[in-house]
């Protein structure tokens, strides 16, 4: 297993619509195995494929709480296939945004059909945390950022930040060369 790169803001793949899984194959597999590498190394609670530069619609999570036993959840092609009025509001934040949260207000639940590792086709009615993040990582697969969901004042600022912060790395690298 390998812990991958995570693109970062203003990094332009994060907007791209990605792509769905047509096979659940070795590859398929090893990228998933790295992207959990990846996720506990961050550490974080959800990565979609683009997170790491794969534009497959594909996400994993893992909930469980430190020091408990891990609970890996894959979804392939995950979709969402309905979402209650009633809604609720978590702080997030985003690997691909580090250091950085928000309240972000989305239904409070909702159902998703997608596939497992084995090509099984499974739904899940989803509440609290896990809504939020299936959410979060299901926007992920369609270019979408949680800081779309906020204020535009918010977001431009943040977005300005990141812009910034990666010029600077740049410039800094050239002086390096
Ligand atoms: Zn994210």
């Amino acid at each position: 297993m390998t812990v991958r790169e995570i693109i970062k803001l203003p990094d332009k793949r994060l907007r791209l619509v990605s792509e769905p899984v047509k096979r659940i194959d070795a590859s398929l597999r090893k990228l998933v195995e790295d992207m959990f590498e990846t996720l506990y190394a961050a550490p974080g609670i959800g990565l979609a494929g683009i997170q790491v530069g794969v534009a497959k619609r594909v996400i994993i999570m893992d909930l469980s709480k430190k020091d408990d036993t891990r609970k890996p959840e894959v979804f392939v092609n995950p979709e969402i296939t309905w979402a209650s009025e009633e809604k609720s509001s978590y702080e997030e934040g985003c690997l691909s945004i580090p250091e950085y949260y928000e309240e972000v207000e989305r239904p409070a639940v909702v159902k998703v059909k997608y596939l497992d590792l084995e090509g099984k086709a499974r739904e899940v009615e989803a509440s609290g945390l896990l809504a939020t993040c299936l959410q979060h990582e299901i926007d992920h697969l369609n270019g979408i950022l949680f800081i779309d969901h906020i204020s535009k004042l918010k977001r431009d600022r943040i977005t300005k930040k990141f812009a910034k912060a990666a010029k600077t790395a740049k410039s800094t690298k050239k002086v390096e060369a």
